[in-house]
């Protein structure tokens, strides 16, 4: 088997777990607990990853992330990459704007990405245990006894752990047994269908329509052949509506639906518990760590996992969960000042626009919001005053129905 690199970040050190002696179980087989697995088995440490399916069989689908992933990842992020994007096209009402990117945003397949992080785990030393589902947490005196039941025969079962990352989705069920508060989620509903024959391949569309949604659709090619249309929304059936209507008036024919829902960040959630002698940790999806402006959480899941191995190896401390929180503070400021736009600021919004602000947005990746916001501040103040009226006339970017 093909070793990927793990490039070890500061803070996390070959040996630094073994001297420690910890055994961490990890709640969740898929991005960033194979990700944890991998930092804290290389480090040393005594790693299980219990995964609730039977085997490993990720959902094949098809994601866009930033160019992030590769420093991240190095190999094991490149045998998932399926396309290069170079160019966005912003379309509200008739108008239409253009973004090249300088570095260029990567298509990748979902199923080949976890499985080359399964195997990345394993080889460094961690042990996957599949028809695991994880049931309860409780303190044992000296950490935490889990509870776990065998999917086939739903034989219950238990293991020691002195540390538990929660690493098992949106409504995990290791933040809920460790007294975390449930985080608010969205729907996301996407099709698959065939790239028009007038787009590139290198490029992806988007469409500002706030009577549908206060996010907004996407086109994503995966091939020359294949792409992604799909939106975010507050009502899971309004919204599967709302992507047919679009498909029907514009001549689009779905070969398959995708859906599922997603967290929305609306504050930091701090990623230790302590229980009794025990610590538990949130990564990923279950701690939100998912960018509100665009509702992508690969990448963002990653620096959890690095965050979440510094803080185990380290008694708490993580200079990358500082920055990612910054990251994402920024990521909800953005998206507050835009979630109440209308129309007529989308219009603007996309009429202005000009070379400069198209420069300092293609010159960032995506990820690094904080740079964005403040280039366009410099170069486009017109723009951020549309954004800060958003903000002060609202400013809640949770659906309606939890205010
Ligand atoms: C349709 C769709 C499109 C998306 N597109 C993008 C995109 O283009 N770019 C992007 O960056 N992000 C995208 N996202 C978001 C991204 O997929 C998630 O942020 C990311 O997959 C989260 O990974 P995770 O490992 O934290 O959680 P998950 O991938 O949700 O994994 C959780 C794992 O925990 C397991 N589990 C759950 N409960 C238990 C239990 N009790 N016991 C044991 N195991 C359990 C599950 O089986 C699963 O394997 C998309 C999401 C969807 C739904």
């Amino acid at each position: 088997m093909k070793r990927g690199k793990v490039k070890l970040p500061q803070g996390i050190e070959r040996g630094t777990g073994s001297k420690s002696g910890q055994q961490v179980a990890i709640v969740g087989g898929s991005a960033s607990g194979f990700f944890t697995a991998s930092l804290l088995a290389r480090a040393g440490c005594s790693v299980q990853v219990l995964e609730r399916s039977e085997q490993l069989d990720p959902t094949p689908r098809t994601l866009i992330v930033t160019s992030h992933m590769r420093t991240l990842l190095g190999e094991i992020g490149e045998r998932a990459v399926v396309n290069e994007i170079r160019k966005f096209e912003l379309y509200t009402d008739g108008r239409s704007a253009h973004v090249p990117l300088d570095r260029p945003d990567l298509i990748i397949e979902r199923s080949r990405l976890i499985r080359g992080l399964a195997e990345q785990a394993q080889a460094e030393g961690a042990k996957i245990s599949f028809g695991n589902r994880f049931m309860s947490l409780e303190s044992n005196g000296t950490g935490l006894r889990v509870g776990v039941e065998r999917q086939q025969g739903g034989k219950a079962e238990e293991l020691h752990a002195d540390v538990v990352v929660g690493a098992d989705g949106a409504l995990s069920r290791v933040a809920q047994a460790a007294g975390w508060p449930r985080q608010p989620t969205v729907p996301l509903v996407q099709a698959i269908v065939r790239v028009p024959a007038d787009m590139r391949p290198d490029t992806v569309r988007v469409w500002f329509i706030p009577d549908d949604t206060p996010y907004f659709y996407w086109l994503i090619p995966e091939s020359p052949e294949r792409a992604a249309l799909g939106l975010i929304g507050e009502d899971g059936q309004e919204t599967r509506r709302c992507l047919e209507r679009f498909m029907e008036k514009r001549g689009f024919t779905p070969l398959g639906f995708q859906g599922a829902r997603i967290p929305v960040y609306d504050r930091w959630t701090p990623v230790e518990r302590r229980v009794g002698a025990g610590k538990v940790f949130l990564v990923g999806d279950a701690a939100g760590q998912v960018k509100v402006t665009t509702v992508g959480g690969i990448v963002t899941g990653f620096r959890g996992a690095i965050g979440v191995s510094e803080a185990i190896l380290n008694g708490g401390e993580s200079r990358e969960l500082r920055s990612l929180r910054r990251e994402l503070d920024v990521h909800l400021l953005i998206r507050k000042t835009i979630h109440q736009f209308k129309q007529a600021d989308y219009s603007r919004l996309v009429d202005l626009m000009n070379a400069s602000t198209r420069r300092s947005l293609s010159q960032y990746t995506r990820d690094e919001a904080a740079s964005i916001l403040w280039h366009i501040a410099l170069s486009q103040p017109r723009l951020l005053l549309l954004g800060l009226r958003g903000l002060l006339s609202g400013g809640s970017i949770l659906p309606k129905n939890r205010g």
